[in-house]
């Protein structure tokens, strides 16, 4: 399988992705994940990125496009994969089909997360993550066992520094302005499917339940 999960910040990519990922042992890429790692560690692709990151904005087509083609390459991925926050304009999905149709092969299907512009900060501003494995918790969403500290590792949750409600803004301006375009990109190849994002996380898996058909 090949997905691509797309949906505005706090949507709920992150949640499900490790679901859909175990169920049909796929490779996970997610692009904010990889950025937020090479900012970290101060790299050149990781001194390029953060400004526009801590802005809200999106980094340029050639950055990510080079972190994806270069990530499709590892092993893990050749079953498949589920890219979650890539592609986000309609170039960088030209490419990844420039990419993909070098191997071969093609998207599969697209899962649009859609969800309502108004419940998008309390999710944002509740949300606290376990940076090396990506995993997110919620403040009331989905707590963590012990405040601030990971279920799995023990390690503390930190809170991204674009996850306030002004940053959240210019995120979701990007979000209408560059990555709607992706959806009707998809729609026109006849491989989206809508998930009704705003609901419960337990119902937006049972939605995604069959990706077989
Ligand atoms: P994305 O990866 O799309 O930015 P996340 O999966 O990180 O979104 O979710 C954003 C925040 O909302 C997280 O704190 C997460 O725990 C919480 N969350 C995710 N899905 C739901 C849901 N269906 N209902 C309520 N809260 C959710
Ligand atoms: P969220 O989970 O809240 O949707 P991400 O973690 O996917 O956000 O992305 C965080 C930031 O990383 C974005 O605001 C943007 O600056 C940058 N980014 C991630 N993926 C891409 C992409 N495909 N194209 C351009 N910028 C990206």
């Amino acid at each position: 399988k090949r997905l691509i999960l797309v949906g505005p910040p706090g949507s709920g990519k992150g949640t499900q992705s490790p679901i859909i990922k175990d169920d049909y042992c796929l490779c996970h890429l997610a692009t904010g994940d990889m950025l937020r790692a090479a900012v970290a560690a101060k790299t050149p692709l990781g001194i390029k990125a953060k400004e526009a990151m801590e802005k809200g904005e999106l980094v340029t087509d050639d950055l990510v496009v080079g972190i994806i083609d270069e990530a499709m390459k590892k092993p893990s991925c050749e079953k498949g994969f589920i890219l979650d926050g890539f592609p986000r304009t309609v170039v960088q999905a030209q490419k990844l089909d420039e990419m993909l149709e070098k191997q071969g092969v093609k998207v599969d299907k697209v899962l649009n997360f859609a969800i309502d512009d108004s419940i998008l900060e309390e999710r944002i501003t509740g949300r606290w993550i376990h940076p090396s494995s990506g995993r997110s918790y919620h403040t009331k969403f989905a707590p963590p066992k012990v405040p601030g500290v990971d279920d799995v590792t023990g390690q503390p949750l930190i809170q991204r520094k674009d996850d306030t409600a002004e940053v959240l803004k210019s995120r979701l301006a990007a979000f209408h302005k560059q990555t709607e375009p992706v959806i009707d990109y998809y729609a026109k190849k006849g491989v989206i499917a809508h998930l009704h994002a705003e609901k419960p996380p337990n119902e937006v898996t049972t939605e995604h339940g069959s990706l077989d058909n």
